[in-house]
């Protein structure tokens, strides 16, 4: 009877936002039926990546080189995680979608980008048990935002791909800049080296486990690199890196 009454209240309230804020597509703003949807348009705008991309960052190609290809930044410069892959282009078309998620409160979205994380992810995790465990935010920051967009990805994802999922395995020990409000690739990689530790209490469950990092966006990688890094010298026997988002220099499919 409570769970039947507690069910028509939260339809009613539903109904209610819906009257008082009319669902609108995220990426066109035409009205569409839920909160948590997208309209065809708004599909059709979405760059959802798949191959050919780099084996090791999953930067997509233009071209397709073949398999295990890697991308000119990964030959250079190689990133401490083993795998990354994203599922959605981060452009225009998707800015606000990432954006509204990540600083806005529509964390409705988390349900339907760990749909699409779960398909991004599935080759990183077939074969394997891995752990999904978000990039936490520092302290100061998850207090102002309320949430860790990361932490809300990561279980949905997990739940779809099957995989176990661990809320806290990382801990932000330092403060760190916001990364986009530096310029150089060099500032990036200066402002995360050192910014991530095993928590105590949860260092027998990185020791030779397979872990998969989930982040929002994924601009240089140096965020992931430096969290991979912390949990590689933790003794973890692999560390790949599953994103909302990531920046393609140059547009879709640009090398
Ligand atoms: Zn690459």
């Amino acid at each position: 009877m409570a769970a039947a009454i507690s069910g028509v209240l939260r339809g009613a309230g539903r109904r209610m936002v819906d009257f008082l804020m009319p669902p609108a597509c995220p990426v066109t703003g035409e009205r569409i039926e839920a909160h948590t949807g997208l309209s065809a348009a708004g599909w059709g705008a979405i760059h959802f990546i798949d191959e050919p991309f780099c084996d090791h960052c999953g930067a997509p190609f233009a071209v397709d080189y073949g398999k295990g290809v890697l991308c000119p930044s990964c030959i250079a410069a190689p990133p401490a995680f083993d795998r990354a892959r994203a599922a959605i282009v981060y452009d225009d078309a998707s800015r606000s979608l990432v954006t509204g998620f990540k600083h806005n409160d529509r964390t409705e979205r988390a349900e339907i980008f760990g749909a699409w994380l779960a398909r991004a992810g599935r080759a990183l995790t077939q074969g394997s048990s891995p752990v999904l465990t978000p990039v936490p935010l520092h302290w100061r920051k998850r207090l102002d935002r309320r949430y860790n967009q990361a932490a809300l990805l990561c279980e949905p994802a997990a739940a779809r791909l099957g995989a176990r999922y661990e809320s806290d395995l990382l801990v932000r020990v330092r403060a760190t800049r916001q990364q986009h409000s530096l310029s150089s690739h060099q500032a990036r990689w200066e402002n995360v080296a050192g910014a991530f530790a095993v928590r105590g209490s949860r260092a027998q469950r990185v020791a030779d486990a397979h872990i998969v990092l989930v982040d929002d966006v994924l601009t240089t990688g140096a965020t992931l690199s430096a969290a991979a890094k912390t949990l590689k010298r933790a003794g973890a026997a692999r560390v790949d890196a599953l994103v909302l988002a990531r920046v393609v220099k140059g547009g879709v499919g640009a090398i």
